[in-house]
């Protein structure tokens, strides 16, 4: 059996109510304590397991596995701890876990009070007994602790570890707690951030511009600014700042409840932000005033009603398509609450009449459609005899490359040529000569090198129609199926360029809804071809 003890280190739940020790500081306490234990009893102690994250469960504990694993393997002959309920604490299945390892390992556990022997039945149930105290203890011991912060509020502490951006936490003298002190580099940067949302960026005219939160973010990283946490400022974490009360000299306290949930053998804990809130004075100065503070609350209220697909996404399919057939400017959707969606041009002189949106929508696909039959009609006409075409173009295709060759000997020789009169080998009429025949012979080999490649550019082309037919169709296809404008959008700019609409029928739009004209501009290789549509003329 082992002769060799170790220590296992971890901060309770109970180490809390001594608000003023931070984690190490506990835990440095404790080891010191523990160590003399062993001093005093002469325990031979090599290892030290010292937990520094506080989890409820086994698996939450990385120190408390590996302490496990090492007793289950009886490497220790004793653990020395500050109590047993640091062992396991909350949960049935930990428990007995922990209460097996040290029984078949007969691991002892020493404590500054006693020593348990679990192969001693006595110690034993003593020894369940007391890990089932711990649980029992655990509820009582969260709701005190639940209860002491909320008292904390009301007193005006601040509760929370960390201390907001702007502050530094402060241990409070001559009593339990902590507060809050100002620190004026950062301060002075939430001071920044609520003018910019409130009053504005100064402009170079003197004028000021109000700046939202994801432009205050952007400037922010623009200056270099760091934020506390993250490497650099967000839209939320601006907002965040926004609505925190404790600028204003308020601490508040959320209740937040913790849900449990059992998921694949792992407690999976889950925090609810709840309703019931405390706010209050708080001993702290704060950093904005509190007419600001209300007014920043005021302009976040007003921008969040605004629901944010309108802002991030078209909710019109035709948008930036359709050109107003009398002055030229984009026309736009109004969109009604009791009327369908209208197309209208914004343009105060003009006199274009504005249609039903959904009705031009209709019309432009109905177009499309027309226009695609057509095409086809035409592309099928010429592409009678497709074998030839592909073996003329494969012909064209190797003179173009012999005439490439040709004209590079050409320039080549020009070039020998200039040497040669530099060498005094040609003389000047000599050169001349010479240089003439090759200049022409050069300016044929290139004006036949640019026919041949409108040739081949053609024969391109109709490759490419042959795949857009069937694309132009398939998106004739699907398009009512699409889901959002924005898709329907995209889609049509596919194969649209543009459409130019005109309705010179005045009058009320539902007597003659459809009579207008809209000119399609198809986005196709070599269609510089616009296809009208204008039925219903009466
Ligand atoms: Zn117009």
């Amino acid at each position: 059996m082992s002769d060799k003890y170790c220590i296992y280190l971890r901060k309770s739940r109970k180490d809390d109510d001594l608000h003023s020790e931070t984690i190490e500081e506990t835990l440095k306490r404790h080891r010191k304590t523990l160590l003399e234990l062993a001093e005093c009893q002469k325990l031979n102690v090599t290892k030290i397991y010292s937990e520094i994250v506080s989890g409820e469960t086994i698996n939450d504990r990385p120190e408390m596995q590996k302490l496990l694993r090492d007793v289950e393997q009886g490497k220790w002959r004793g653990v020395l701890v500050m109590e047993v309920e640091r062992l396991a604490r909350g949960d049935t299945t930990d428990q007995g876990r922990v209460a097996k390892a040290f029984k078949y390992s007969e691991t002892l556990i020493i404590t500054p009070n006693k020593i348990y022997d679990p192969t001693n039945e006595f110690d034993e149930e003593y020894f369940e007994f007391g890990l089932f105290m711990s649980r029992r203890e655990l509820k009582t011991i969260t709701r005190r602790l639940q209860e002491g912060r909320k008292r904390s509020v009301l007193e005006g502490k601040y509760v929370g570890n960390i201390a907001p951006y702007g502050y530094k936490r402060v241990k409070l003298k001559n009593e339990k707690g902590y507060s809050l002190k100002v620190l004026p580099e950062e301060a002075n940067i939430v001071k920044m951030i609520f003018e910019w949302y409130t009053i504005g960026e100064k402009q170079a005219d003197g004028t000021h511009k109000r700046l939202g939160v994801s432009l205050i973010a952007k400037r922010l990283n623009e200056l270099k600014i760091l934020p506390r946490k993250k490497g650099t400022w967000t839209a939320s974490s601006v907002r965040n700042i926004l609505k925190n009360p404790v600028y204003i000299g308020k601490v508040r306290w959320f209740w937040r409840k913790t849900q449990k949930k059992l998921i694949n053998g792992e407690l999976i804990v889950k925090r609810q932000n709840s309703e019931k809130h405390i706010i209050t004075d708080g001993l702290h100065k704060g950093i904005i005033d509190k007419k600001t503070f209300e007014l920043a609350k005021k302009i976040m209220k007003k921008n969040t009603t605004r629901p944010i697909r309108e802002r991030n996404t078209i909710q019109n399919p035709l948008a930036g398509l359709i050109k107003c057939g009398i002055c030229g400017r984009n026309m736009i959707r109004r969109p009604y609450n009791n009327y369908p969606d209208t197309l209208i041009c914004l343009t105060t002189s003009c006199k274009n009449v504005s249609s039903s949106l959904h009705l031009v929508e209709e019309k432009i696909i109905e177009g499309i459609k027309n226009w695609i039959s057509d095409y086809k009609l035409q592309w099928q006409i010429k592409n009678t005899s497709k074998q030839s075409t592909n073996i003329t173009f494969n012909v064209t295709r190797k003179s173009l490359a012999k005439l490439n060759k040709e004209i590079k000997t050409l320039h080549l020789q020009q070039s020998n040529l200039d040497d040669l009169l530099e060498q005094k080998i040609y003389d000047v009429e000599k050169y001349k000569k010479r240089a003439n025949i090759l200049n022409k012979k050069l300016k044929k080999a290139e004006e036949n090198y640019k026919k041949l490649q409108i040739i081949i550019k053609g024969y391109e082309k109709e490759k490419k129609r042959k795949i857009i037919v069937p694309q132009v169709e398939k998106i004739i296809e699907t398009y009512y199926a699409l889901p959002t404008p924005q898709a329907k959008n995209d889609l049509l700019k596919d194969v649209l360029e543009k459409v130019i609409y005109t309705k010179n029928q005045s009058g009320r739009w539902h007597t003659s809804p459809d009579d207008f004209e809209l000119i399609l501009y198809p986005r196709l290789p070599c269609s510089t071809r616009k296809y009208q549509n204008s039925q219903n003329k009466h």
